[in-house]
């Protein structure tokens, strides 16, 4: 893939953000990033979709606390839409301890630890695949262009 090629992601504000009441200012940097929205929707994640999604995680020592931060209350996966928009939706949310995070991203501002940490974003074109349609259908994303 070019490195101009346009790009889709699967981002989530977590449960974390929607507690805190920061949705409105992380949808407001999405837009002021030109990213565009094709799909949104909030929902309650059981245990095992939590499981499902972070499986690539499965042997890691964090995975059944994120599971359970995770299904803490709802979130809002969407998807994404722009030219490179996997890693630039990736430099808007910061390194995934907020404390290592540059000054100005979405986690350094709003995460509360590197588990609650506000917001996912796909980490590659593969895993952009994987995530996208875990939790949206061909139907439920607006086909945009
Ligand atoms: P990222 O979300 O930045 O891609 P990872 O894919 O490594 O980070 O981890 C997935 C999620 O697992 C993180 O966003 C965070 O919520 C949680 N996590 C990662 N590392 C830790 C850790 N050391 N302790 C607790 N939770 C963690
Ligand atoms: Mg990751």
């Amino acid at each position: 893939m070019s490195e101009t090629e346009i790009q889709r992601t699967l981002a989530i504000i977590k449960p974390d953000a929607i507690a805190k009441g920061v949705l409105g200012q992380i949808i407001t940097r999405i837009e002021q990033a030109g990213l565009r929205i094709l799909a949104a929707k909030l929902i309650h994640l059981s245990r095992e979709q939590a499981a499902g999604f972070y499986i690539v995680h499965k042997d890691r020592p964090f995975y059944q606390s994120l599971c359970a931060f995770m299904t803490q209350g709802p979130c809002i996966p969407m998807v994404l839409e722009g030219e490179r928009c996997i890693q630039r939706w990736r430099d808007l949310m910061g390194a995934t301890d907020p404390a290592k995070a540059e000054p100005g991203t979405i986690r350094r501002e709003f995460a509360s630890s590197i588990e609650a940490n506000a917001v996912h974003g796909s980490d590659s074109v593969a895993s952009a695949a994987f995530e996208i349609p875990y939790f949206f259908g061909t139907l439920e994303i607006y086909p945009g262009r």
